[in-house]
């Protein structure tokens, strides 16, 4: 077994729509594929007599059985043409796995920040850690998206709530154009102010502004670079 990034040839388990222009891809684990939460693989693409090599975050987690993807479809995108037209039991070729978007082991509470897509990889820390560490004294996640038919897995936000009180999460919406939400409304960085002051470590991943800016913020409030994780999506 190998941490090293290995090429590995695998195939689509399931496909499925789980927001808008947003899929959840399960592929076959290979045997021999390690990994750590947060960790990406590239994806090979073959396109006209060319290769194109596209990064996605792995959602699952190192304990799961399948290798899980979350992708946020680009209008004419070359992954996102490729996810589009990809069908169950095709085979896909994977090279990883990447990053050193981890989790540094037990270390007090965390917070979570994420836009889109950048879920991904901060669901799969957020289970391994629920799951595995025991020590973890809270965790805190918030979301954003910029419609209600953005949102994706609510459902397994609200079961690791149910199931670990320690976790908990807001969901925030740039543009919300229904009288129906209740939650949070604006930009994720307007919210942080609300999250606990005395968090460890912060993990942020999504878009790059996002990044940007709630990296500032959490800097201007005091905490130590090395206590910030960055994807940068
Ligand atoms: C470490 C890492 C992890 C990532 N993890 C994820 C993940 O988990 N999920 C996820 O969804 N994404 C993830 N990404 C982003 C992902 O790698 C791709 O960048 C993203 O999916 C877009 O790729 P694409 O091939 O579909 O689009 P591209 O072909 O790269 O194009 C991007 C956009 O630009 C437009 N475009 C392309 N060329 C032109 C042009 N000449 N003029 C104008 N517009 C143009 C396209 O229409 C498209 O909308 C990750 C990126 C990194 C670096």
């Amino acid at each position: 077994m190998s941490t090293h990034p290995t090429m590995y040839t695998s195939h689509v388990i399931s496909k499925k729509y789980i927001a808008q222009d947003t899929l959840e891809i399960h592929l076959a684990r290979p045997s021999d594929f390690v990994f750590q939460a947060g960790q990406f693989v590239q994806v090979i693409i073959e396109q006209d007599d060319r290769q194109f090599v596209r990064s996605y975050s792995l959602s699952s987690t190192p304990t799961d059985s399948d290798i899980e993807l979350c992708i946020k479809l680009m209008p004419e995108g070359i992954g996102s043409n490729f996810f589009r037209s990809i069908e169950v039991e095709n085979t896909i070729q994977i090279r990883g796995p990447y990053g050193r978007f981890i989790y540094p082991s037990s270390d007090g509470s965390c917070i979570f920040v994420a836009t889109g897509a950048g879920l991904a990889p901060i669901m799969s820390i957020l289970r391994d850690i629920l799951e595995h560490d025991k020590t973890i004294q809270s965790l805190y996640l918030l979301f954003g998206v910029r419609h209600m038919s953005d949102i994706f897995w609510h459902d397994r936000l609200e079961e690791l709530h149910t199931k670990f009180p320690q976790f908990s999460y807001d969901i925030t919406l740039s543009r919300p154009e229904s009288d129906t939400w209740n939650g949070f409304t604006g930009r994720v960085v307007d919210h942080l102010y609300k999250t606990p002051r005395e968090a460890k470590n912060f993990f942020l991943c999504g878009n790059p502004s996002m990044v940007q800016d709630v990296r500032k913020l959490i800097i201007d409030r005091g905490t130590p670079q090395n206590q910030i994780y960055l994807e940068v999506f």
